[in-house]
């Protein structure tokens, strides 16, 4: 499997604990096929033992038997402060198939569990799966979900609800939490034994460079930099970056509180316990850099192995200069896309950011605003564009149209053209919090549909999907502020 440290240390043999009368809540079929789960007419798995495999019930489904499932260890910074030993808290890795790890979130407690239940509510649950899901589908590296299994099961937070696991994999769910962990407690071994475990398995470029650990770092740093550049670009706020929350692959994992914009408000802050607007969502890359810095630190004695103390550190600072650069290439170009320029223009950036500011001064609606972009023309008059009338500051926005339909003119690509690229670019489905309540609420009351049309709309979220054109609004005004609970 590819958790392949073994020791006390490292990770604890986790049985799960049996959860009480489970039943369907979600399934992705797209990842049971990933997965090889056969499925038969009503969508669900064929074999009826998998359901006890996903609530944790049982450990063998057909010829498969999953005989070592373990919690691992892991550190992080919570917050921005060093919060000591975390890890698998109410996750338990219950082996591999076809190359994913595949993991259960809320099947009872674990080493790690510290004051913790180690379960999970349905609630999130059932937004962990969605936004894996729609996340997948936009295209942004992500931990898939397999499926939700609910259960009568009952469970204490600032209410009394209802227990579900999360079924989810990924190829591997090592964090940064994990080296910052062997880091700690000064274990070079063991450092040694995880990084050289990533560079085998993911990273096999890094193997034959001379510097190979200075070169996972740059690898790592580089993917996470991208990711970050993918979430700004369609309005995800992750919630809580702490260090241990951030994959070692550059995936996007351990969905809690997250939200996605609906108004552009550049400091959206989507966890209701972020007090400060730490992890708001301009401060995502710069949040990123924290945690990469974070990673450094954890990796300097990796890097001492050939080199002095002061030329490690001098080596990690320089690759750490580069996240910045790397970052705003990719902003750039994933907002030029936006705006449909397939090109480099002088000002372009500064155009971006023209909007930007206008759209988040008028609380423009960021994912339908880009959308319906692409209906623009390089001869559309800007007083003639609906669009204007989102933005109180008509002038302001009126000379921003102009400008943009100047530059659109310097463009190759005709109008319809630009449109199916730009479509490709900017969404018209991401899972807002007012749909994930709905069906939230919907699945609280035993009613499983509208999570199922929900996975559906959202693994087609660049198509457009007539019939669910409602599901591309933004909230109505009464469900603007959808309460996230970080409870989960
Ligand atoms: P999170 O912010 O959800 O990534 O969680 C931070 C830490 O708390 C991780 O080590 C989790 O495993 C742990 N944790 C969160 N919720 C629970 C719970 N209900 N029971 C046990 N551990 C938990
Ligand atoms: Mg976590």
């Amino acid at each position: 499997m590819p958790f392949t440290l073994r020791g006390d240390d490292v990770c604890q043999p986790t049985p799960p604990t049996p959860i009480s009368d489970p039943y369907w809540v979600a399934l992705s079929p797209s990842v049971a096929e990933l997965i090889g789960v056969e499925l038969g007419d009503q969508g669900k798995p064929r074999n009826p033992e998998w359901l006890d495999v996903l609530a944790g019930n049982r450990l063998d489904v057909g010829g498969l038997a999953f005989s070592y499932p373990v919690s691992t260890v892991y550190s992080g910074h919570q917050f921005g402060v060093w919060a000591g030993q975390l890890g698998d808290g109410r996750a338990i890795l219950l082996g591999d198939i076809n190359g994913l790890e595949l993991q259960l979130k809320g099947a009872g407690k674990t080493r790690y569990s510290r004051m913790g239940d180690g379960r999970a509510v349905l609630r999130s649950s059932i937004r962990e799966f969605l936004c894996s899901e729609a996340m997948h589908a936009l295209g942004i590296p992500t931990s898939r979900a397999l499926a939700v299994v609910g259960s009568k099961q009952t469970v204490i937070r600032e209410t009394i609800e209802t227990a579900a696991v999360c079924s989810r994999t990924a190829p591997s769910f090592i964090r940064v939490g994990h080296f910052e962990h062997f880091a700690s407690q000064q274990n070079l071994t063991r450092l040694k034994e995880l990084a050289d475990l990533l560079m085998n398995k993911f990273y096999p470029e890094c193997l034959s460079d001379k510097d190979p650990y200075l070169s996972l770092f740059k690898e790592i740093s580089s993917r996470n930099a991208k990711l970050v550049a993918q979430w700004q670009s369609v309005g995800f706020c992750h919630g809580v970056l702490n260090s241990d929350n951030i994959s070692a692959l550059g995936l996007t994992i351990d969905y809690g509180p997250f939200g996605f914009l609906d108004q552009f408000e550049i400091d959206h802050i989507c966890n209701h316990s972020d007090h400060g607007g730490r992890y708001a969502y301009h401060r995502q890359p710069q949040i990123m850099h924290w945690n990469m810095a974070c990673l450094a630190s954890a990796m300097l004695p990796l890097l001492e192995l050939d080199h002095s103390l002061e030329e490690s550190q001098d080596l990690l600072r320089s690759a750490l200069e580069e996240f910045p650069l790397e970052y705003a290439k990719e902003w750039q170009q994933a907002f030029r896309l936006k705006l449909g320029l397939q090109s480099e223009q002088d000002g372009d950036i500064q155009l971006i950011e023209r909007l930007l500011q206008a759209m988040h001064d008028s609380k423009v609606d960021f994912t339908s605003f880009f959308r319906k972009l692409g209906n623009l023309k390089k001869d559309s008059k800007p007083i003639e564009i609906l669009q204007r009338n989102e933005f109180i500051d008509r002038v302001n926005i009126d000379e921003w149209f102009s400008d943009y339909i100047g530059r659109l003119q310097l463009e190759l690509l005709d109008d319809q053209s630009r449109k199916v690229l730009m479509n490709r670019m900017n969404p018209k489905y991401i899972l807002r919090n007012h749909l994930a309540q709905v069906a939230i609420e919907k699945a609280q009351q035993n009613d499983f549909s509208e999570v199922d049309t929900l996975l559906k709309i959202l693994s087609k979220p660049f198509d457009e999907q007539e019939a669910f054109e409602d599901y591309s609004k933004p909230p109505p005004s009464d469900m603007y502020r959808v309460a996230v609970s970080c409870s989960s």
